[in-house]
């Protein structure tokens, strides 16, 4: 599945013949997502607010102790912790990759700072403050608001409706021309299906609310999982616990390998069931009697404040219908949605994704007509079926997430994502097959961080 070509359309044109209009636009989440999309939007000429649930930017890169009184994070009625970072979190993406394509994530050792290439997940934060006070962003964020409605009135406007702390809370209802959604994708848990798990006694949980290993001291935890965090999680967790096992969907049933370099950890195929005697027994017919099921499993898309009369729609995590994962057509361009697409170097996507709804809002970029628009997003959707693509994974863009960002760098006359970053992140791909244990700390691509860094001069104030 690949972005597919759309007429190009010449920017510069445009300005000459279309007005640029200001329209008053409201983000919705302070995140990286957000940030970005504010700095393209206020570039653009146009007026933002940012309504951001928490006191303070960045999203997911916020760190907290706190977790969810449900551990599953099932619980409907649950007092919401947004960000599922734990303590020894380290990028999985090395910095230069990484950071905005106009704004480098470069190391700064001033002796406050992480320099390493994989820093650690405060040093991130510390980025997203410097981006935010860099382009004057905080000023047009209203932090403790939380977004709790936002629906269609007349004359094709929204209203957002939000919720303020303020000794107890107060309502606000505003009317925008248009709402740019950026409220992240990593906070609703997804768990695993396990036969016999409602009478199993052990504790379950999942990674969004994993902080620290101690807690997991002695135990024998079985982890759900392939992904990032599983990966990191796993490792963590076996440096304190008796057991760790591993049971991953996409190895043979018949799989189980004690992992190199650990002695009480191995890897699994799935669960088949989960006893009420507290033992869960794998594909591979070995039975464990654990104290822990950990749910690395992933998130869900979730946009409980959204009402559009079942024009966007989630379904089995697919967002749609959307026009190149942005724009739902029948709403466009007055509703858009930044930083959905997964398995992709996410900062310079939403810049990207920003830049489009931008020019877009103010007309200085064209989308194709409403039937163009759907008849596109069939016909992707026809080629994900046809290549046996559950509806799940419509916004993964592992295969073609560059083919993607230089459609939209295209779409806004920007130039093509830097050949050392897509060379770079193929190269650190590798590398993180070959020693999964220390990608972070060796690498063998310092001719592509020499060019970055030469790339980067241009970019220093
Ligand atoms: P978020 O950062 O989640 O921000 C969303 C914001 O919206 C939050 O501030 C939230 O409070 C706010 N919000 C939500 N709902 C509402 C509402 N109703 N009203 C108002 N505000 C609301 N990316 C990398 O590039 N490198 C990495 O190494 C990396 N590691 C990761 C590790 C983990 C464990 C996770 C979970 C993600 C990782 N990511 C990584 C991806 C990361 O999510 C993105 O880098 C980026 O932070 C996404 O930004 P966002 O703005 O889309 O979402």
């Amino acid at each position: 599945a690949k972005a597919s070509p759309r007429p190009t359309i010449n920017p510069k044109l445009l300005t000459t013949i279309l007005p640029i209009q200001s329209r008053n636009v409201a983000v919705i989440g302070a995140g990286a997502a957000g940030l970005v999309a504010a700095r393209e939007l206020r570039r653009e000429g146009h007026k933002v607010v940012v309504l951001e649930r928490e006191n303070q930017i960045g999203g997911t890169w916020v760190y907290t102790n706190r977790i969810e009184s449900d551990p599953l994070g099932l619980d409907p009625d649950r007092t919401v912790v947004h960000s599922s970072l734990y303590s020894s979190l380290r990028t999985n993406l090395p910095r230069e990759v990484m950071g905005f394509l106009d704004y480098p994530f470069v190391t700064r050792d001033d002796g406050y700072r992480d320099p390493r290439r994989f820093p650690g997940h405060g040093e991130v934060l510390k980025y997203l403050k410097e981006f935010v006070s860099e382009f004057g962003i905080e000023e047009v964020v209203r932090f403790e608001s939380e977004v709790v409605n936002v629906g269609l009135i007349e004359n094709n406007k929204w209203r957002v409706r939000s919720k303020k702390k303020n000794n107890g809370y107060q309502y606000d209802d505003e009317i925008y021309d248009a709402v740019v959604v950026c409220n992240g994708h990593y906070t609703q848990p997804r768990i695993a299906e396990i036969p016999g798990i409602n009478s199993w006694p052990g504790k379950q949980m999942h990674s969004h609310n994993y902080r620290v290993s101690e807690p997991f001291r002695d135990q024998v935890i079985i982890l759900i999982g392939s992904a990032a965090s599983a990966v990191d999680i796993c490792r963590d967790l076996a440096g304190v616990a008796k057991e760790v096992h591993v049971a991953c969907r996409s190895v043979a049933d018949e799989t189980y390998e004690k992992q190199p370099g650990y002695d009480n950890m191995w890897l699994h195929s799935m669960i088949e069931r989960a006893n009420k005697d507290g033992t869960v027994v794998f594909r591979n017919g070995n039975v464990v009697l654990a104290d822990v099921i950990l749910h690395c499993t992933g998130y869900k898309y979730h946009f409980p404040f959204l009402e559009t009369n079942g024009v966007v729609t989630v379904d089995d995590n697919r967002v749609g219908p959307l026009y190149q994962h942005v724009f739902p057509p029948v709403l466009a361009p007055w509703l858009s949605f930044v930083g959905l697409p997964w398995k992709v170097i996410p900062f310079p996507l939403c810049e990207l994704q920003s830049k489009w709804i931008a020019g877009v809002l103010s007309g200085r970029f064209v989308l194709p007509s409403q039937e163009e628009m759907m008849e596109d997003v069939k016909a992707f959707y026809s080629k994900l079926e046809a290549s046996g693509m559950p509806k799940r994974y419509t916004h993964n863009m592992a295969d073609y997430q560059f083919d993607y960002d230089n459609w939209l760098a295209e779409q806004c006359g920007h130039p093509n994502i830097e050949e050392w970053r897509v060379k770079m992140y193929s190269a650190v791909s590798k590398s993180k097959r070959v020693r999964p244990e220390t990608y972070r700390d060796e690498w063998d691509d310092e001719d592509l961080v020499l060019q970055a860094q030469e790339d980067f001069v241009k970019y220093a104030s």
